[in-house]
């Protein structure tokens, strides 16, 4: 696929410096609709070599759906965020499906192609930063899945982290990275069309650059600013910059005729039972109290709306202790839990013995929801949990 045709190039660029360090991977524009990452990714790199400032390790930036991008639509053929499974990828590479590629398989090719090149090249630490912006406006946050790592990475960035947002979605590009071991945050840089979305992504990436320990603090002065431009917009809101949990998605489907209630902003509190949205089916309302995020106001997509709340900073000191000292290996001990025989990292839930356990009790160890198999839960956590940014 020539870079021409589709406006953007696979690789926007790349800077390393002459000292050994960790690979940052940064990606802007897995949604066509979701430019600001991109032109964030050229403005750091622009900047970069412009002031050839020390550096550690390597950047490469990366551009996701070129088609969708150069057409200025979420997507073409189908969301390129929601197809990076292992068995996908797999099929897709494989030779003999190469004539019945969709715009969004061929580029999945392409792009898994060019990150395996790019992990080969690279012996060390990799982060993974993933640049996207929303419909509505509000408030910048970022995404991760809870990995201690992940967790220092993300509050690094001056914005609220939310923690379970990936468990709700299969297919993510996040997810992808993190399964394969790399630390990797997900960033919402603020409305789709805004520019200041395109100074909130590039103050991220700038603010992981730093956390990573590949450039030192305060060698780019615009990194400061763009900084400050990001404080801006997160301070003055309750409970916030922190640590938040998703705790409930409405999922939509194309024949719902979902239509969002008008001008909800991420993170604004809502209480239960209050109107969010209607489809064809009636009204639709809150089923608890909570914060907003990510309301659906445009065509495409699968999430009508989540709900979030703060999770208590002493929940996050226990559950990194419970992590450092391995207390997960203790589960397996407890009636109704089983270790799968072939993942070592999971576990199968009989939710009928094990009655009192929630799946908020296994994210305290670290574990994720993956599926319900029959009536059996299954969970599983992250091998390099445990990591953290001093380790770096
Ligand atoms: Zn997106």
């Amino acid at each position: 696929m020539a870079p021409e045709r589709d406006g953007f190039p696979c690789e926007l660029g790349r800077y390393g410096g002459q000292a050994a360090g960790p690979l940052v991977i940064c990606i802007g524009g897995m949604h066509g609709n979701e430019p600001a990452g991109v032109f964030a990714a050229q403005r750091v790199l622009g900047e970069l070599h412009a002031h050839n400032p020390p550096f550690r390790g390597g950047l490469i930036a990366l551009a996701g759906n070129r088609v969708a991008l150069a057409r200025g639509c979420r997507f073409v053929a189908e969301d390129f965020n929601r197809m990076w499974l292992p068995e996908r990828l797999a099929a897709l590479r494989s030779a003999a499906v190469q004539y019945t590629l969709n715009p969004e398989e061929a580029q999945c090719r392409e792009l898994s192609e060019a990150i395996e090149a790019a992990l080969e090249q690279h012996r060390g630490r990799v982060v993974f930063l993933d640049l996207h912006t929303t419909s509505a406006d509000g408030v910048p946050f970022a995404i991760v899945s809870d990995t201690l790592i992940n967790r220092a990475l993300a509050l690094s960035l001056g914005a609220p982290v939310i923690l379970g947002l990936e468990e709700e979605l299969d297919g993510t590009m996040l997810n992808y990275m993190n399964d394969r071991g790399l630390a990797a945050v997900g960033f919402e840089g603020g409305q789709n069309e805004a520019s200041s979305s395109v100074e909130h992504s590039e103050a991220a990436l700038w603010a992981v650059l730093v956390a990573a320990g590949c450039l030192p603090e305060g060698e780019i002065a615009r990194a400061a600013n763009m900084r400050s431009v990001l404080q801006q917009r997160t301070s003055g809101i309750p409970g916030i910059p922190g640590i938040l949990e998703v705790c409930y998605r409405h999922a939509v489907t194309p024949t719902d005729q979902f239509v969002m209630e008008p001008g909800f902003l991420n993170f604004q509190p809502v209480k239960r039972s209050q109107l969010m949205a209607r489809d064809r089916n009636g009204p639709i309302l809150a089923r608890e109290n909570g914060r907003i995020l990510l309301p659906l106001y445009q065509s495409q997509g699968s999430d009508g709306f989540f709900l979030v709340r703060e999770v208590h900073p002493r929940w996050l000191r226990l559950s990194a202790l419970v992590r450092r000292m391995h207390l997960e290996r203790l589960l397996r001990l407890l009636p109704g839990i089983e270790g799968d025989p072939v993942r070592p990292d999971t576990l199968i839930v009989d939710p009928r013995v094990a009655r009192w356990l929630s799946v908020d009790f296994f994210h305290l160890f670290g574990f994720r929801r993956r599926r319900s198999e029959g009536r059996k839960l299954v969970v599983s956590r992250r091998p390099h949990d445990v990591t953290s940014l001093a380790d770096w």
